[in-house]
């Protein structure tokens, strides 16, 4: 029998391996991943961006754990050794109603207690002579890194201390008793006192073998991105954000350096037909009804179908995507934008029809089960794993720890 069975080997199941074992090191603990590596789907599929925390509601969950996360991801860079660069992220304001919204950006970023600076056209020139705009917020706290590595990372360290990973391990089935949890897998039966479920795109769906009815649903938005031909490696110092529309503040491609010196430009966000379906021809019949036939996510899709469109319009046509690219950055062409693969996000839709905004956790007496937890959980991931332990601690009566 195991302390504990994690469910999920992305940055938040192994965050929140290694810390467990960090703070208990006498418990059995396993992670279960259905994939053959870690990291096969968000955690691996994402633009790698550590975040400042510049949009999110004060006071809310993604604040906290993005201002912490942002000085813990860096901090676990340094001690295991794993390359970041602190490049800084600039908000570009290209007319005057995003210089209203940046406006509310500034207050908001200050109420999240962020370092930043304004900058008038000029000084914006100065800093990013290839990009265009009437003002902007410079981030300096922004950084990237390849969060694979970091996720890969942990899980050595969660193996050090004596933790298993199981790849290519499918759970099937829960049975939750009054004593453990059993759990099925495609590699055998396992039973465990308590669970954890790290399972991103398949969160609903572990929560409903637990024999609970969530009350949201998982829909899944693909991220789709181009590179930029490596002659525009250096078009950019810092990563190029344009100014979001508040009602749908995950949406606007940015300019994105990564840190094998390459530079993206995405993502989008269109509904994907398959939730862990790369490539646009990736169709689940199965995913499909269970996507449009909940009541929640259709209304989102009702209520906005004219940027939906849009999307769907630049998904499908290269010129409508550069664009938006092109309103900041004009010297790019059709021929810069090269292929790169899609992300797909786990977005919690509610039954009344809202995106879910902040990370949401279910419980029940024997398991702790993360349910939405899009951007920017890999830069919380650290967090959101100490918040897990602290839950089990209070939950489960397991003590301080070490
Ligand atoms: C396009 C895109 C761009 C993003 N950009 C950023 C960014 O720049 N910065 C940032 O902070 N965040 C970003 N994010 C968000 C971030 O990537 C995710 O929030 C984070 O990776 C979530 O980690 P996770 O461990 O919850 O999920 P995942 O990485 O998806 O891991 C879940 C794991 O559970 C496994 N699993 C599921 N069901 C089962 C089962 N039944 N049995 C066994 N295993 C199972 C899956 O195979 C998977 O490996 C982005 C996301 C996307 C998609």
């Amino acid at each position: 029998m195991y302390d504990f069975i994690i469910i999920g080997g992305g940055i938040i199941g192994l965050s929140t391996a290694m810390q467990l074992l960090q703070r208990y090191p006498d418990r059995k603990v396993v992670v279960l991943e259905k994939e053959s590596a870690l990291a096969a789907h968000q955690t691996g599929h994402n633009s790698g961006v550590i975040h400042a925390g510049v949009y999110y509601t004060p006071g809310s969950l993604k604040a906290k754990f993005c201002l912490e996360g942002n000085r813990a991801t860096k901090a676990f860079c340094d001690e295991h050794g794993i390359r970041y660069d602190e490049c800084g992220k600039l908000l570009v304001a290209t007319n005057a109603l995003e210089m209203e919204r940046m406006k509310a950006l500034w207050e908001r970023s200050e109420a999240n207690g962020l370092e930043r600076e304004w900058l008038e056209a000029g000084a914006l020139r100065e800093r990013e002579p290839n990009i265009t705009g009437v003002g902007g917020i410079f981030v300096p706290s922004s950084a990237i890194v390849d969060y694979s590595a970091v996720t890969a990372a942990m899980g050595r360290e969660f193996r050090r201390l004596g933790g298993e990973i199981r790849l290519n391990c499918e759970v099937t089935a829960l049975h939750e008793s009054a004593t453990e949890v059993r759990v099925t897998t495609a590699a055998g039966d396992f039973s465990t006192r308590y669970l954890l479920s790290c399972s991103g795109l398949m969160a609903d769906r572990v929560v409903r073998m637990l024999g609970i009815e969530p009350d949201f649903r998982i829909c899944p938005f693909r991220g789709e991105y181009y590179r930029l031909a490596p002659e525009h490696n250096s078009i950019v110092k810092h990563l190029i954000y344009p100014i979001p529309d508040p009602s749908m503040p995950f949406l606007g491609v940015h300019l994105t350096r990564m840190i094998d010196g390459s530079v993206t430009v995405g993502p989008n966000a269109v509904l994907a037909w398959k939730r862990e379906g790369y490539r646009k021809s990736d169709i689940s019949l199965r995913d499909s009804l269970q996507t449009l036939g909940y009541p929640g996510i259709r209304k989102v899709l009702l209520q906005n179908l004219k940027p939906g469109l849009a999307e769907l319009k630049n998904s499908l046509f290269k010129g409508g995507y550069l664009e938006q690219v092109r309103k900041y950055c004009p010297s790019l062409d059709k021929a810069d934008l090269l292929p790169y693969p899609a992300g797909v996000r786990a977005q919690a839709v509610s039954r009344d029809g809202r995106l879910v905004d902040d990370f949401l956790f279910v419980n029940s007496a024997r398991s702790i089960n993360v349910c939405n937890a899009p951007s920017p959980a890999a830069t919380s991931a650290l967090p959101i794993g100490r918040h897990i332990l602290e839950t089990a601690a209070e939950r489960f009566g397991l003590g301080a720890g070490a």
